[in-house]
């Protein structure tokens, strides 16, 4: 019977639960969890905030419980990995206990990043990404004594903050050190169109700000204090400046670790018999061939799967592997796929708007570099499929594809955009 271990249980470690359990029913899977709970999708607590979901609406999979129960898994909450040994692919636990494994997979997620600076730790200062952090957040909202909300980080998590205060009618300022919002997808074209729009809704913006320390006034309010020597008085405030992955505990290891732990497209790391998964691995990506650390839900899950499948025999790849972010918020869509920093001035750039549409297409060579869409979020499948086609084969857009985005209000000319150098189809 083979023995498998899958440390850190969100939607990594349960796609791959789920993948072991379906190819090998005689499986023992000890699943160990820092938490007694279900796993929870972190996207969905600024939902939760919103009021759109309820409380267990963040767990999608159900409570550990029934998981354990339907996946028959040996569950250990509230427990934490703290050491690997990996040639004798042994754990040792918080509790002090050590097991040895046959496999052993890393799905420890990330953490919210916050700067060791003076005022950090202050109550009214929070960050977004666990279920906590939701509650905190929405027990503060329900005092109905946040009038004023000052959010750090103009990012994916930023901006879901932001949107939770704006549908709390709470006065929100969003703050970023970058000249512009969403600054590692966004070109400043369409930047300008997102802080135009948000402007429009009453969200204050100022860009070219680095956080210096917090300080706590006489009133209570809090005051963010900039490099720059500028001042953001408010009642809350959220850092939003991006995540660590969770492998401090695994440095030791002999694991290959950079932003996060180096795995192949199979999910394995340079150990036999250790895989990573999810937003605490780097795997490569199709665009630019390198490791990449990519964290997104989707990818969380089907890199457990593959990983669960390839840890129980199979021989799974992971061909999908790309930048790609998509940010629905306060009724307006942003979708961005590829590499803006691999842009250049050199590049053949496609530009398109009929409000609320807005399209930026760059390619170099006939290969698609980067694409920003803002207004549709329909069809963003069909864009990043035709993003990954390699040029040589078919027409990216076939008649089907083409006439669904037609349909959807897209111009031909982008279609042909994204078309020319392609083959014609047989
Ligand atoms: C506000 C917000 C908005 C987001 N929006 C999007 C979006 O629009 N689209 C998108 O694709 N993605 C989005 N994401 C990212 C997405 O949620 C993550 O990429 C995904 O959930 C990662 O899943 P995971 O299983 O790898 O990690 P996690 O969900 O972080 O799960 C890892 C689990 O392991 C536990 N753990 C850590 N260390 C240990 C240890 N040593 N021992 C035991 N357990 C441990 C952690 O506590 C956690 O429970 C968003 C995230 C946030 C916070």
């Amino acid at each position: 019977m083979k023995h498998i271990a899958i440390v850190g249980f969100g939607g990594a470690g349960y796609c791959a639960a789920e993948a072991v359990r379906a190819r090998d029913p005689h499986a023992k899977i000890d699943v160990y969890s820092d938490t007694n709970a279900g796993p929870y999708n972190p996207m969905l607590t600024t939902y939760y905030v919103k009021g759109s979901i309820d409380y267990n609406g963040m767990f999608p999979f159900g409570s550990l419980t029934e998981i354990g129960q339907k996946l028959n898994l040996d569950l250990h909450p509230n427990i934490q990995a703290t050491s690997l040994s990996p040639a004798e692919k042994k754990l040792t636990f918080s509790d002090g206990s050590e097991q040895k494994f046959d496999s052993i997979l890393f799905s420890t997620g990330a953490s919210a990043f916050t700067p060791p600076i003076q005022g950090i730790e202050l109550p009214r200062v929070i960050t977004m990404r666990t279920v906590s952090d939701a509650v905190k957040l929405k027990d503060f909202i329900s005092t109905g004594r946040i009038k004023k909300a000052l959010v750090i980080g103009a990012s994916w998590v930023g901006i879901k903050v932001v949107e939770d205060f704006y549908e709390h009618q709470i006065d929100c300022t969003l703050i970023d050190g970058a000249a512009n919002i969403f600054s590692t997808a966004a070109f400043p074209q369409t930047a300008e169109r997102i802080h135009a729009s948000l402007e429009k809704k009453g969200i204050h913006l100022s860009f070219g700000q680095f956080l210096s320390c917090i300080e706590k006034e006489n009133n209570g309010q809090l005051t963010a204090i900039m490099k720059n020597g500028c001042r953001f008085t408010a009642d809350i405030i959220a850092v939003c400046i991006g995540i660590k992955t969770n492998v401090a505990f695994l440095k030791d290891s002999g694991l290959i670790i950079n932003r996060g732990i180096l795995v192949d497209s199979y999910m394995r790391t340079n150990f036999k018999g250790i895989y990573a998964a999810g937003d605490c691995c780097e795997s490569p990506e199709m665009q630019s061939g390198l490791h990449k650390h990519i964290g997104l839900w989707a990818n969380a899950r089907i890199q457990g799967r593959i990983a669960g499948i390839n840890m129980t025999g199979g021989n799974e790849v992971f061909t999908s592997n790309i930048l790609i972010n998509l940010a629905h918020y306060m009724h307006s869509d942003f979708l961005s796929i590829g590499d803006i920093s691999a842009c250049t001035d050199e590049d053949d750039v496609y530009e398109y708007e009929n409000s609320p549409l807005y399209i930026r297409a760059v390619k170099k060579d006939n290969k698609l570099k980067c694409i920003n869409i803002l207004g549709s979020s329909e069809n963003n499948g069909i864009i990043r499929s035709a993003f990954m086609k390699p040029m040589s084969q078919d027409l990216i857009f076939n008649d089907c594809s083409r006439a669904i985005l037609l349909g959807a209000g897209y111009p031909e000319s982008f279609l042909d955009f994204i078309n020319a150098g392609s083959c014609p189809s047989a």
